[in-house]
């Protein structure tokens, strides 16, 4: 039987390639993103018949009309690990409404309290899964090892996502100094015997700088390959493998707001995005198509407005534009790499067109699409930003009025859904659990200013202390395991090293020499 195959949005790879091996390679050759050929169909019972089953089955539902070429026992295997006791909520990923219109989808209850986990839970077995699929088949005769930059969430949820996993190891690199005590004590006192963590001297840009340096130097790979038998990978946010699990929890979100009668079968349900790298907002697109009946899709910047300025005006330009440092630092982006994808499928799949403006993108830091893709954009999309202000002052309200905290993600999508909607209900993307973020969620509750100090004997206190401060004063009970656990964990992590190419490709190499003895 022909798999579903998977071409590129540049058109620059030789052949399209099925889902295992867009999975194993992540980018296309040529640079291009990968992409379904054929998009599955759901009907509406289909779509409702969803609700009857557990959240795993839900998953493997979709995954086996994405036709993906591993047996359907591997698939449904793959998904009871993904989708189990490893989240703290059996619903997986529940819905809180705050009112008969506004639902708030809750992305964080797996182990890293962050919305990350929703893919990271599952990629790193699909992953596994797909390079020993491939091994028996004789096309691939390596390991790998994941080598991730981080700027706080991502490194952790991608080192409880790989630990432990088959024929991968994984290292993650952060900003000495550059992260919150909570994500620091996270990747710390990481578990597992595959992973390694590194403090680099410098700031993100450093450490995402030296990962690509790392990755561009091809004697490296080859003495890695020679000597380890282990080719480097990222798995990072443009792997198509991350992309399904996204897809599923907005169909599964819909199939459950029915169920509950929330919502009549048919009815349109717009969706706000909390969006950075525009992969979890691209995953509604995908559901839509797919014969969800999703309305708009709200797309929610911070300050960093790129895409609010982008779907307002057909152009994106970041050839003036600062970084601007916000309490949402997981939407702080210039370059948001997935648009490329949403611009491929808007412009009907014109791979030259797409090409071009990658071109444009890196040659004048700037591109504009055509009259036409510009108009399916304000068809399918709009946009606001939310500053950092109206974000903290945000969390204060909904608590005030609904006794349910917000992180300062969700405050911006919270905000910017509020500025859009129209008569549709609104399903809220909620991205992290407030406690990943108790500094700014402090701050919001005793109307202190974005960036302002706290006060000095809360400022003295660690990530979990100020979190059980927070519940105190707010009757929260809902702290996640994962994260009142952290000051009671031993640290496993503390080596820091320099940024540079060698100095990182020395510390790879004594990382994998140690999973070698
Ligand atoms: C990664 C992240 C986002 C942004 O998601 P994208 O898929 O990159 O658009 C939003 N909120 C949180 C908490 C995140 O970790």
């Amino acid at each position: 039987m022909a798999h579903n195959l998977y071409t590129d949005t540049r058109g620059r790879a030789k052949r399209p390639v099925p889902f295992t091996q867009a999975v194993i390679d992540g980018l296309a050759e040529g640079g291009g993103l990968y992409v379904p050929e054929r998009i599955p169909q759901l009907s509406l019972d289909d779509v409702r018949a969803l609700a009857d089953q557990p959240y795993a089955q839900r998953a493997a539902r979709i995954y086996r009309a994405f036709d993906v070429d591993l047996p359907a026992d591997v698939v449904d295997e793959l998904m009871a690990q993904a989708y189990g006791d490893n989240f703290d909520d059996e619903r997986i990923c529940p819905i809180t409404s705050l009112n008969a219109t506004t639902h708030v989808l809750e992305l964080w209850h797996g182990p890293t309290s962050a919305f990350k986990d929703m893919a990271l839970q599952c990629l790193p077995k699909f992953f596994s899964a797909s390079a020993k699929q491939l091994r028996e088949q004789g096309k691939l005769d390596h390991e790998f090892m994941i080598l991730v930059a981080t700027s706080g969430d991502t490194g952790k949820a991608a080192l409880e996502g790989f630990r432990d996993a088959e024929g991968v190891s994984i290292g993650v690199m952060y900003p000495d100094g550059g992260v919150s005590d909570i994500q620091f004590k996270q990747m710390a006192t990481q578990r597992g015997e595959n992973v390694q963590v590194w403090g680099v001297r410098g700031n993100f840009d450093d450490c995402q700088t030296g990962a690509k340096n790392v990755f561009g130097d091809e004697a490296f790979a080859a003495r890695l390959l020679e000597e380890h038998g282990v080719a480097l990978s990222s798995a990072n946010s443009i792997n198509w493998g991350r992309l399904i699990p996204q897809i599923v929890y907005y169909v599964s979100a819909y199939a459950q707001l029915v169920a509950d009668g929330k919502l009549g079968l048919g009815d349109e349900l717009d969706v706000c995005v909390p969006t950075g790298n525009f992969g979890n907002i691209l995953a509604t697109y995908y559901a839509k198509r797919m014969g969800v009946p999703l309305g708009m899709l709200f797309c929610a910047s911070n300050e960093n407005r790129v895409l609010t300025d982008f779907i307002n005006t057909g152009t994106y330009d970041i050839s003036e534009r600062d970084f601007v440092l916000t309490p949402s630092p997981s939407m702080d982006i210039l370059v948001s790499s997935n648009l490329e994808r949403q611009l491929f499928e808007l412009t009907g799949r014109d791979a030259s067109a797409i090409a071009g403006w990658m071109d444009d993108l890196r040659e004048k830091r700037r591109f504009r699409v055509d009259e036409g893709t510009f108009a399916k954009v304000r068809e399918t999309f709009a946009s606001d930003s939310v500053d950092n202000a109206t974000c903290l002052v945000t969390i204060k309200r909904v608590f005030d009025e609904h006794d349910y905290l917000l992180d300062p993600h969700t405050a911006v999508a919270y905000q910017a859904a509020e500025n859009l909607r129209g008569e549709n209900p609104v399903l809220i993307a909620s991205t992290a659990h407030w406690a990943k973020f108790g500094d700014n969620v402090y701050r919001a509750l005793h109307g202190i200013a974005p960036g302002d100090l706290l006060p000095d004997d809360v400022a003295a206190l660690s990530g979990c202390a100020l979190n059980e401060l927070i519940a105190r004063e707010t009757g929260a009970t809902d702290i996640p395991r994962g994260l009142a656990e952290l000051d009671a964990l031993p640290i496993r992590f503390e080596e820091v090293v320099e940024g540079g190419t060698g100095d990182i490709e020395a510390a790879v190499t004594r990382f994998l020499e140690r999973l070698d003895a």
